[in-house]
């Protein structure tokens, strides 16, 4: 049975706007369907110019799992993943990913390096793209608007 779980994604994206970070939040699901992590982003908070939402529902969903791979799993991004994330997601041979609004600045899968289309890309999961993409931007577009 399908369940979308961008409405949680989108929950981790307003908690990471709270915390002053960018607005991006991921939700990874097993193959059974259940929620296996769940971040925003941290990379202010961490000091980390990596701890984007999808690096860190892959990190703790790999580490919980005591595998570098995530066959079968589904990634939810309120937005367009980054060329680094989408090749952390290539590389964890996540099976599926769904994302909200594109971002044509910094996407690396609809826009840009467009990671999943090169030959050198060994694996490339299903994309669905535009899953209540108009929430994620809107936060987006909040949080940019008031840090101006
Ligand atoms: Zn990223």
């Amino acid at each position: 049975m399908f369940r979308s779980h961008m409405d949680a994604a989108l929950s981790e994206a307003r908690a990471a706007a709270d915390r002053g970070e960018v607005p991006v939040g991921a939700v990874l699901t097993d193959p059974a369907g259940r929620v296996v992590a769940a971040a925003g982003n941290r990379t202010r908070e961490l000091s980390d110019p990596t701890a984007h939402a999808e690096i860190l529902t892959i990190r703790a969903a790999c580490a919980a799992a005591g595998s570098e791979r995530l066959p079968g799993h589904r990634l939810w991004v309120t937005l367009e993943p980054c060329p680094m994330c989408a090749a952390a997601i290539s590389a964890a041979r996540i099976a599926v990913l769904y994302y909200g609004a594109a971002d044509p600045r910094m996407g690396g899968v609809a826009h840009g390096a467009r990671v999943f289309d090169h030959p050198q890309c060994h694996h490339r999961p299903e994309v669905y793209e535009g899953i209540a993409a108009e929430p994620a931007a809107e936060l987006l577009r909040h949080f940019f608007a008031a840090r101006r």
